[in-house]
């Protein structure tokens, strides 16, 4: 099974030390993650599955991996309905096309990619319909959402439903977009702007020369106008995570105006965490070509769940249905994988 966090404790046990590394790993993960414990002395399995009975989080695997025991567990327990109920998140792809060419891209966005923009009057029934179905939060993506004209009016139909999340590169704020920036309402949109790393070798690595500077802008001018900004960071590796964990704590940015994941092994990703259906607590996400299981695959046939967008109850139905058809392997299996 695929980690988040790997531990080669060698010959610890929890007699010898193994203990302070557990809570190490706990400290820098997140509700979710997988963290494998691969180790030379296979009585540390019977003292690992009390710790996580104890600690309340949940052993999932025990493996012979290259004639070595590995043990996965996840950290906190197997979501619940209770934890994020489905449909009280909904994803909205306004669009496939962007500015950037970011080579992990899971929805294999680009300048040349066809737009196939889901458009201002279905955003507008959707979030008429939403606030009867139970929606919290809506989160709008692409693609560049801020390269649409009507940006403006397609966030405001949805902050009318639910507290709006949009996710950008944040690198098109100036001239007429700064001026549908300005315009909108601060107490209901939180602006989700992707920055990989704490200096640019890495972020432009992935998204393009001089991609790091522009944005770095591009919070400046967000913060500036009064916005709540939550910065998101694509990482390939755990000392990635690490330091970019160490730039957030230097920049004094909250918790919960973090994001950090792993790429997937999705669209034009070359590498990165296999995610299938069945790893995958549903979030329910709309495209212009239907509603799909969870946002990190909103163009892959096997997360499409109908084409029939509407009427949206029968649509929400249709992937709760799914969900508890699938749910005795999905609870042993399925995490949160955060895209916000
Ligand atoms: S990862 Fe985001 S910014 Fe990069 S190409 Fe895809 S949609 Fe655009």
């Amino acid at each position: 099974m695929r980690t988040d966090i790997d531990l080669d404790v060698k010959q610890k046990t929890f007699a010898t030390g193994l203990l302070p590394d557990l809570i190490a790993v706990l400290q820098r993960s997140r509700p979710g993650d997988l963290v494998g414990v691969i180790a030379d002395e296979e009585g540390v399995g019977p003292e690992l599955q009390t710790w996580c009975r104890f600690t309340g989080n949940t052993l999932l695997e025990a493996t012979i991996e290259n004639g070595r025991p590995r043990w996965v567990f996840r950290c906190g327990p197997a979501p619940t309905e209770e934890s994020r109920p489905l449909g009280s998140r909904l994803w909205l792809y306004t669009n496939f096309d962007c500015n950037l060419r970011c080579d992990y891209c899971c929805v294999r966005s680009s300048p040349t990619a066809p737009r196939r923009e889901l458009g201002l009057e279905r955003v507008q029934r959707i979030a008429r319909e939403a606030t009867q179905l139970g929606v919290k939060e809506i989160f709008v993506t692409g693609g560049e959402p801020f390269l649409l004209e009507d940006i403006g009016e397609i966030l405001v139909a949805c902050t009318a439903a639910a507290p709006t999340t949009v996710l950008t590169n944040g690198m098109l704020f100036s001239g007429r977009r700064a001026e549908t920036l300005r315009a909108l309402p601060r107490d209901r949109i939180v602006l989700q702007i992707s920055l990989d790393s704490a200096t640019p070798d890495t972020h432009d690595l992935h998204r393009g020369r001089g991609t790091w500077a522009r944005t770095r802008e591009g919070i400046q001018l967000a913060r500036a106008e009064g916005f709540r900004v939550r910065l998101a960071a694509t990482v390939s590796t755990d000392d990635e995570a690490e330091e970019f964990r160490q730039f957030l704590d230097e920049e004094k940015v909250a918790e919960e105006d973090r994001v950090i994941r792993r790429i997937a092994l999705r669209g034009v990703a070359g590498e990165g965490v296999a995610v299938t259906r069945a790893d995958l607590v549903p979030e329910i996400t709309i495209t212009a070509e239907g509603v799909y299981w969870h946002p990190v695959g909103a163009e892959d046939n096997d997360l499409l769940v109908t084409r029939d967008i509407f009427p949206l109850s029968e649509s929400f139905a249709a992937v709760r249905t799914a969900f508890d058809r699938e749910r005795e392997h999905a609870n042993k299996l399925a995490r949160i994988f955060n895209c916000a």
